[in-house]
């Protein structure tokens, strides 16, 4: 069976729990190597998410998704914002009008998020951003498509945490933390720890 909009609502539900639940880890890892905003920020905007939510459900993975987008780019602020903001609209538009997605779908909605946030960004593999959890992320995906999107999610969220965990001997190149240079490295990057945490609950929504 395939993905809906009503399971789109709902992972994106569990979501808005999650960051919340990690929004003080968050908050520490960027106060080690940035502002100290990035939990609350992402806890603003996933709250965001969630009222949006209540309002409305779209019809399709894709509109729900787009809603989702929108209310990112204008809640969670900062550097982060406009980066996820831009990953959720590109899968959106991915997407299209698909009632139904399957794991192959996930896959490709993965890939136009990753290129969203680093045709952004423009940060690449290894300076320790958001991007060294996506890549591969985007790869295990890739590799399991022909799986259940419970499967491709799955995959991804391991690889996802995995690339989270590498950006602690990493130097910041991008982003807040690299004013810092050499002394960034030995922490793991917020925005890294935060998507992992993402795929890692759609992930546990799709089972
Ligand atoms: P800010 O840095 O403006 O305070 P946040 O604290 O919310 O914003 O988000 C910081 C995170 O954003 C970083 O940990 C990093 O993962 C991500 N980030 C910053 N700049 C970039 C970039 N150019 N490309 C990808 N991700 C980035
Ligand atoms: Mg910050």
């Amino acid at each position: 069976m395939g993905c809906t909009a009503t399971d789109i609502a709902a992972a994106l539900r569990a979501a808005a729990t999650v960051v919340d639940e990690h929004r003080d880890e968050l908050v520490e890892l960027d106060r080690e190597i940035g502002d100290g905003d990035h939990g609350e920020n992402m806890k603003r905007g996933f709250t965001a998410v969630l009222s949006t939510l209540d309002t409305a459900v779209p019809e399709t993975p894709g509109a729900v998704l787009k809603v989702a987008a929108t209310t990112l780019i204008s809640k969670v602020g900062g550097a982060a914002g406009p980066l996820y903001g831009t990953a959720f609209l590109r899968a959106a538009t991915a997407l299209g009008d698909r009632s139904e997605l399957d794991g192959a779908d996930v896959a490709m909605a993965l890939r136009a998020a990753l290129e969203g946030v680093q045709a952004r960004g423009k940060a690449e593999q290894a300076d320790k951003t958001m991007v060294d959890a996506l890549i591969p992320a985007v790869a295990a995906a890739e590799a399991a498509k022909g799986g259940s999107v419970a499967e491709v999610l799955a995959a991804a969220a391991d690889a996802a945490e995995e690339g989270a965990n590498s950006t602690v001997d990493l130097v910041a190149r991008k982003g807040r933390a690299s004013y810092l240079g050499e002394r960034s490295a030995g922490h793991l990057d917020p925005g890294a720890r935060s998507t992992a945490l993402l795929v890692r609950c759609f992930a546990e929504a799709a089972k």
